[in-house]
């Protein structure tokens, strides 16, 4: 079956002597992994259009099962403000690594897709890539239905007060009694209240926040979501070693 959606370029790899593979986030299909033929032979028209964060009206070929096949592509957006600047492929592709665990293949998304190309300009003009990624993660995380609950008690919805936990098991915050009343108390970690606030202000925007993190706040935020992150996914994220490193050196431009 051909059918045409508009899509972006989540990561790709080679395949065999002279193809390579993408990982699509469409508009239409939700993920589609699709093969483009040819894309590694010299002076290959589709070569450009493998690249990472690009994104296209893609026409394609499936049969329902295995991968798909790109026969036609036109280029909407090849994101040359990321492509350019390490760090913000770093987290692009970080973000890129999530919305791929959390969208399924061959389902209808429309409203994801429109989050992640909206993440991806708001990186493109961004100076404070930290709060975009906080931004990014929540958004993706929310759009799947894992938003963390960061007001109040993940357990008894009171206001947490001065004593505030936070476990990736209850999907938020915790007051004092919860938990001690949890199986294992020991996986929530005492937070600053500051730096849930953060993360609350930043989860409710619609549009890129404009929220500026710094010090303990900035790293306890940061630490709060890897966790979470990592315990909604399964999994630590392969691209998230490098999202460390450039945070640890502060690298996110102020
Ligand atoms: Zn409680």
């Amino acid at each position: 079956m051909l059918y045409q959606t508009e899509g972006i370029v989540l990561s790709s790899s080679d395949l065999g002597e002279h193809d390579r593979v993408i990982n699509l986030l469409t508009e239409q299909k939700g993920l589609v992994r699709a093969v483009v033929r040819g894309a590694r032979k010299p002076r290959s028209r589709l070569a450009a259009v493998t690249q990472p964060f690009t994104r296209a009206d893609f026409q394609l070929y499936g049969k329902g099962s295995a991968l798909d096949r790109v026969i036609q592509v036109s280029l909407i957006d090849s994101h040359p403000q990321i492509v350019s600047d390490y760090a913000k492929v770093v987290y692009a592709s970080y973000l890129a690594e999530i919305a791929s665990e959390l969208v399924p293949e061959h389902e209808k998304n429309a409203a994801v897709y429109h989050l992640f190309t909206d993440i991806l300009v708001a990186l493109g003009h961004a100076k404070e890539l930290w709060t975009v990624c906080r931004w990014g993660e929540l958004r993706l995380l929310g759009s799947a239905g894992f938003m963390p609950l960061l007001e109040s008690c993940a357990r008894c919805g009171r206001d947490p007060g001065g004593a505030v936990y936070f476990s990736a098991p209850a999907g938020g915050v915790l007051c004092d009694n919860c938990r001690v009343a949890e199986t294992d108390p020991a996986s929530a970690m005492k937070v600053m209240p500051g730096s849930v606030k953060t993360l609350s202000v930043i989860a409710a925007s619609s549009t890129r926040p404009n929220v500026v993190a710094r010090g303990q706040v900035r790293e306890e935020a940061a630490k709060i979501m890897r966790e979470y992150v990592a315990f909604t996914l399964g999994k630590r994220p392969k691209s998230l070693a490098l999202v460390e490193k450039l945070e640890g050196e502060g690298a996110s431009r102020n």
